[in-house]
């Protein structure tokens, strides 16, 4: 028997260790997310979607078969990552379920310096009475995007015993490596044939994202002057040392420490080097892809500053578009956010539409020609310890996701 519930298909996922790994070479980045691909699969032939697959690198595709006799109703797709952060372990997750919650601080423990605070996790005022589920205080729980694939698994079921609820053709992608940034590397659009889709990826119940960063990645190559250092006197010019004030110069106000809501970045995020050469990767991000081409000009106005005082040194910045926002799509296509407002009003929500400092899979799928939004997944304080998620809040998105399925149908 492989039909769970809601919260036990998430219980039996997040128990399945599938953190990514930025620094392998191979697709998927490591291969035991594939442990969980099969078990989706093997719950969603229990299920009755018989065409459910995962291939060589991972995806996992299915299809519920249209039941509407419309025959114009475009095909959707929800998609979730399967793979965790490799910022936090998520070897050995023991989720822990803290019924009818009251407010209380929640201590982990398993580490009782781990102490979800309400005075710190505001949403936890809105899960009063709620079901909470957090992990046990040394791994994250992996509700980032374990809750999302457990949404989209139940509506599966629901849509597949509910004859009654009328759709059009929906394909299901789990996609493994999203959080370094290859969720859909290796995604088969041709085979995806879908019209547009949503990511089940997000935080409060309610919200609905629409818009994400455009990114770029850039590296500053600088070239010094080595010398022996017992002689280097009026020769040597440090590579290391010009990488040095170059990063202490760049601004505050222009740092991700410094900077929320719609206020773009620019961000060192590795250096190396010795005295002859050195090397700065950033990470660029603004909501308006023209200011990517500002931000990157800083970092060379800063680094030309930095260079009058070593003649002979040299710098070249070479910037590599990442993602863009997905809004620019989106807006082409308003239905697609406007139904998704309208599922979220329907599962009695307020529904909020907000922007992500950060990237989704929609926002790469969007410009591949699959425009995408984001739905809350309920997941909150993701990549960490204290990572939380109730189950009445993802009951709410999987509500969410089934009108969306009616929506659609009603509408074509
Ligand atoms: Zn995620």
């Amino acid at each position: 028997m492989l039909n769970f519930t809601l919260k036990e298909r998430f219980l039996r996922y997040v128990l399945i260790d599938t953190q990514s790994d930025p620094a392998s070479l191979t697709f998927p980045s490591t291969e035991k997310q594939k442990d969980l691909g099969i078990v989706l699969v093997k719950e969603l032939h229990a299920i009755g979607i018989t065409d459910a697959e995962i291939d060589e690198f991972g995806y996992v595709y299915a299809t519920i078969p249209e039941n509407t006799e419309k025959s114009n109703v475009p095909v959707i797709f929800f998609c979730s990552h399967m793979d965790t952060s490799p910022d936090c372990s998520g070897s050995g997750v023991k989720p822990i379920v803290h019924q009818n919650y009251r407010g209380e601080d929640l201590l982990l423990p398993d580490d009782p310096s781990q102490i979800i605070k309400l005075a710190e996790h505001p949403d936890l005022k809105n899960q009063i009475g709620n079901d909470v589920i957090t992990a046990s205080g040394t791994t994250l729980l992996g509700a980032d995007n374990k809750a999302g694939l457990a949404e989209i698994m139940d509506a599966c079921y629901q849509l597949v015993n509910h004859p009654e609820i009328k759709h059009g053709k929906i394909r299901i992608l789990f996609t493994p490596d999203e959080e370094i940034g290859r969720g859909v590397d290796k995604v088969d659009i041709k085979k995806l044939g879908a019209y547009a889709g949503y990511t089940i990826d997000g935080e409060s119940a309610g919200n609905m994202e629409n818009e994400t960063f455009s990114a770029d990645g850039a590296r500053l190559i600088i070239k010094g002057i080595s010398a022996h250092p017992g002689f280097a006197k009026g020769k040597m010019e440090s590579a290391i040392k010009i990488a040095g004030e170059i990063i202490a110069a760049l601004p505050f106000e222009l740092s991700p420490e410094g900077t929320d809501g719609m206020q773009g970045f620019v961000h060192p995020v590795s250096v190396s080097g010795h005295v002859e050469s050195a090397e700065i990767d950033f990470i660029i991000r603004d909501f308006d892809e023209n200011k990517l081409t500002a931000h990157a000009n800083t970092i060379r106005g800063i680094a030309v500053e930095v260079l009058k005082n070593y003649p002979g040194s040299s710098c070249e910045l070479q910037v590599k578009p990442q993602y863009r926002n997905m809004k620019a799509m989106l807006d082409n296509h308003p239905e697609i956010v406007m139904y998704g407002m309208e599922a979220i009003k329907r599962a009695c929500l307020d529904a909020k539409l907000c922007s992500i400092r950060g990237g989704t899979d929609g926002s790469r799928l969007s410009f591949m020609g699959l425009p995408c939004p984001n739905i809350f997944a309920g997941e909150h304080a993701f990549h960490g310890k204290q990572e939380w998620v109730s189950v009445q809040d993802m009951q709410k998105a999987v509500e969410t996701i089934l009108h969306l399925c009616m929506i659609w149908e009603e509408r074509g």
